[in-house]
């Protein structure tokens, strides 16, 4: 009985059970407008929130199981998968943040493609045909990282290469991405990734400080652009 309600549960339930049962630490759901994971130290318990799911989003448990994997992260990968530096310039912690969470969740793409591959097919596939509708050319850093990563995705996963004309910066993140296996997340390979997408925009460096135990320090080498995005929303499901 039970065995026949297993096979009739859909892959990716079953993938979100999997990652349950290798979790150590508490899971706590929470609903919130944008889908996000983070942890609490104190409670020592993985917090997710996602928004309300609905019948219409066929993919909020797809992407429910990426913030799973982001909780089995935290447990099963170095500490440096799970924070971000706090040695960064004032102020910059957010901007620093985007180029640190695209390389995580290239490594989280890792996961999901092992657990549920065609599912993980079938949604780039539609999140590269929302791309291509609704991508204007005034996209800020972090839309540049997220569109690169979409490219990064469609060319590995769908072998499509998706350009945008006079977009050189989101080729480059695209090729930097992947330089790297998304199933081989190595704090070598984040750092060198991190650094890399550092690198095609200009503004951080980052290098590992010797005064704090290896930690990583980032400094800022030019001024931040004050030109803000006009397409915040699109991509308010990447996290
Ligand atoms: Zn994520």
């Amino acid at each position: 009985m039970a065995e026949r309600y297993a096979e009739k549960m859909n892959h990716i339930e079953k993938s979100i059970k999997l990652v349950k049962s290798k979790l150590k630490c508490e899971v706590k759901h929470n609903i919130c407008d944008e889908t996000s994971f983070s942890y609490d130290f104190d409670q020592g318990i993985h917090i997710i929130s996602t928004p309300t799911k609905s019948n219409t989003d066929e993919f909020w448990n797809l992407l429910f199981l990426h913030e799973l994997i982001h909780a089995l992260h935290k447990e099963i990968l170095p500490i440096k998968f799970s924070e971000n530096p706090t040695n960064v310039p004032i102020g910059t912690n957010r901007e620093v943040a985007n180029y640190f969470n695209t390389v995580k969740d290239w490594f989280v793409l890792g996961n999901l493609l092992e657990y549920c591959h065609e599912e993980t097919k079938f949604y780039i596939e539609k999140e590269v045909e929302e791309f291509l509708r609704k991508v204007t050319i005034n996209m800020d850093v972090k839309d540049r990282l997220i569109v690169g990563m979409l490219s990064a995705e469609a060319k590995l996963i769908l072998d499509k290469n998706y350009f945008i004309n006079n977009e050189q910066e989101v080729l480059s993140v695209r090729n930097e991405l992947l330089k790297i296996d998304p199933k081989l997340p190595s704090v070598e390979n984040l750092t060198t990734s991190v650094n890399g997408l550092f690198d095609i925009f200009g503004y951080f460096k980052l290098s590992i400080s010797t005064k704090e135990q290896d930690d990583w320090e980032v400094n800022q080498i030019n001024e931040l652009p004050k030109k803000e995005s006009n397409i915040k929303n699109l991509f308010k499901k990447f996290s």
